[in-house]
């Protein structure tokens, strides 16, 4: 067998790149609309970015981080999310001197070392957004609320759940801390290998467990909302009102934590009923001391990031390729200087043309055209070339005429405008119909 490649890494193909263009267009247009700008950072970061920046007792930084010695002996790792990485770009080019509040976003693939199924990659890409500067619960609902408005355009098969929790701060974390210890220390015999690891650890984490033994041990676990502070739940709240305004349904799931500690009062994420086990598309929440740890001012900020292959098995409809506009089946090479000069006009007009490689027949050629959808062919061959007219031909229709060779472009462009507006007009009638 030839060389394959890596497993859980995955090549696009098209036409299904056509459905990622579709998807990342549109988050693009949506983040445009909230204000947010784009942000790209390096694939690759020195690994204490990560290590700091999720945190060491995490399954990302644990088990399945990309991470290699370079040829200068510094240890690099493959970005396996976007904040981390993102939050080093905006310390580093002091962005928070430019404004108080930053809106950024990211597009891009990240890498872990995981077992890969459905929905689960070892490269997937997310959409991610960051609001840094702002612990107004305004901030929260926003950045909520673009998550959401970008899966609701991508036209779902199924609907989508808004799960919304607050995993409080510093000074009500502890006691909630101390007493989940408690309980885990006493209920240790029920719980997995990973959890019992994690109770030393990172206790909170247990939540995230997705065994069916945990998940039954912890039902009467402690949970932070009977911890949450005065202003913790206040918090809360209002970002709660801000979705009711916005008419984003939402249930409150108090089990729900995150799996990077760096996550304080909200956390969320946005499942989606129908994608079987691998069913969170979006997740998301506030790390108010993140800015800090990794060496900044004490900022606060808000993120989100949307799982792009878990949101394209919620698309709608496939997207096809687009179908070609003119195909030029040559019959005679010399006849490639008027058909290049007729391609070059038409393709600065933005219609799609193609014409055929090499030698050959008519019919091999009109098979061609028809392969790619082609609206009109213009065959060129030795009598057309003496008299400088070419055959135009409708795909559809099989209709035939000619026209001068110092017409063609000319010509093509008016048929395919009037394609375009009966087009339009249909579409309209369509919809007024409806
Ligand atoms: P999970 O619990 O599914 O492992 P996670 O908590 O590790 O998810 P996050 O780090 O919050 O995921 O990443 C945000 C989103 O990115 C997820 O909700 C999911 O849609 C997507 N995602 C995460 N890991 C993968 C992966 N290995 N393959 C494909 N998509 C992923
Ligand atoms: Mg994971």
């Amino acid at each position: 067998m030839g060389i394959r490649a890596i497993r859980g890494f995955k090549d696009i193909l098209p036409p299904e790149t056509r459905s990622w263009q579709e998807l990342e267009e549109l988050a693009r247009a949506c983040f445009e609309t909230f204000g947010f700008s784009e942000i790209r950072t390096p694939i690759l970061e020195k690994t204490e970015v990560f290590n700091r920046g999720i945190g060491e007792h995490t399954d990302i930084v644990e088990k399945e981080m990309y991470t290699f010695t370079d040829r200068n002996g510094d240890s690099l790792t493959l970005r396996p999310e976007a904040t981390a990485g993102i939050i080093r770009a905006y310390i580093e080019n002091k962005l928070y001197n430019r404004s108080s509040v930053q809106k950024l976003y990211t597009i891009g693939p990240m890498f872990r070392h995981e077992r890969p199924q459905k929905g689960r990659l070892r490269q997937f890409h997310q959409i991610n957004a960051e609001l840094l500067g702002s612990d107004d619960p305004l901030s929260d609902a926003e950045v909520i609320w673009v998550a959401w408005e970008i899966l609701q355009e991508i036209g779902l098969k199924g609907g989508l759940r808004l799960e919304v929790n607050s995993l409080g701060c510093p000074k009500c974390r502890p006691g909630h801390r101390k007493d989940l210890s408690v309980f885990l220390e006493n209920n240790a015999q029920d719980l997995c290998e990973d959890c019992k690891r994690r109770m030393k650890t990172n206790p909170l984490r247990v939540f995230d467990c997705k065994k069916e033994e945990c998940r039954r041990a912890l039902l009467l676990a402690p949970v932070i909302k009977h911890y949450w502070c005065p202003e913790c739940s206040e918090h809360l709240g209002r970002v709660l009102d801000y979705l009711e305004f916005l008419e984003i349904p939402f249930v409150i799931n108090p089990h729900l934590v995150r799996g990077l500690d760096y996550y304080q009062r909200t956390t969320f994420e946005i499942k989606a009923t129908g994608l079987g086990a691998q069913d969170t598309v979006a997740a998301g929440g506030r790390y108010d001391g993140l800015v800090e740890l990794l060496g900044g001012p004490k900022i606060p900020g808000v993120g989100m990031a949307i799982g792009v292959e878990r949101a394209l098995l919620l698309m709608e409809s496939e997207v096809e390729e687009e179908a070609t506009d003119c195909y030029f089946a040559v019959l005679d090479r010399d006849a490639m200087e008027y058909v290049l000069k007729w391609m070059k006009e038409l393709r600065q007009n933005g219609l799609i043309c193609e014409t055929s490689y090499g030698k050959k027949s008519l019919k091999a050629q009109l098979r061609a055209a028809d392969r790619v959808r082609a609206r009109f062919s213009v065959i060129v061959g030795e009598s057309e070339l003496d008299e400088e007219e070419a055959i135009l031909r409708d795909m559809e229709t099989h209709e035939q005429w000619q026209v001068p060779f110092d017409e063609v472009a000319q010509e093509l462009l008016k048929k395919t405008l009037e394609e375009e507006e009966v087009e339009a007009k249909k579409a309209v009638q369509e919809e007024e119909r409806e």
